[in-house]
């Protein structure tokens, strides 16, 4: 199993520059973009891949106290089933908000605010949309991804695909060991009462 591929300690950064986006209160321009990722974004069971392109439509608008982000993301997520180990494809088309405000007195930060995320800031005349990004993916992924709702999963016993033998598939020859010590069991003690 590889270690979880999502690093979320390193400085996270894609860059939107918004330099044409007039700073009145509800002006706006749409952008469309391109990401290819140069490492894998998600969970540590299901992920869309390094060199995989992620499709982001945004649209900025200024509001009084900063940038409006509202984005659509698109991409495509591979992992593997959590009980049968077979491949699973996830198509991610997850929308997200996210308001960028601008640095002032009025939202004089601390800097843990800052280092956390919690609060994300216009930086000069572009956001940093890596933590929406990344939020928008994990949002859209399971934790527990499976190839269908109802996999059955591996045959505890001999490890098959379940899905792919019989229904009646079973190992039932320990149960026929028991009834026939029981039987036993029985027969000695009727023997007893005799
Ligand atoms: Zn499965
Ligand atoms: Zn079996």
């Amino acid at each position: 199993m590889s270690s979880p591929s999502l690093q979320i300690d390193s400085k996270m950064s894609f860059l939107l520059d918004i330099h044409e986006l007039p700073r009145r209160a509800g002006e706006y321009k749409q952008y469309n973009l391109d990401l290819l990722l140069d490492s894998p974004l998600g969970l540590e069971l299901i992920s869309i891949g390094k060199d995989e392109r992620i499709l982001i439509e945004v649209t900025a608008t200024s509001v009084n106290e900063g940038v409006l982000i509202r984005g659509r993301l698109q991409g495509v997520a591979k992992g593997e089933c959590v009980r049968c180990l077979e491949p699973v494809i996830i198509e991610v088309n997850q929308n997200f908000d996210e308001l960028f405000e601008y640095a002032s007195k009025a939202n004089a930060l601390t800097e843990e605010e800052v280092e956390t995320d919690e609060i994300l800031l216009v930086e000069e005349d572009h956001v940093n949309l890596a933590i929406p990004i990344r939020d928008a993916i994990l949002l859209a992924l399971p934790v527990n991804p499976l190839c269908e709702p109802d996999c059955p999963g591996l045959c505890s016993h001999c490890g098959v695909a379940l899905r792919d033998v019989d229904p009646t598939h079973s190992h039932d020859q320990p149960d026929q060991r028991w009834s026939a010590l029981s039987a036993l069991a029985e027969q000695l003690r009727e023997g007893d009462q005799r």
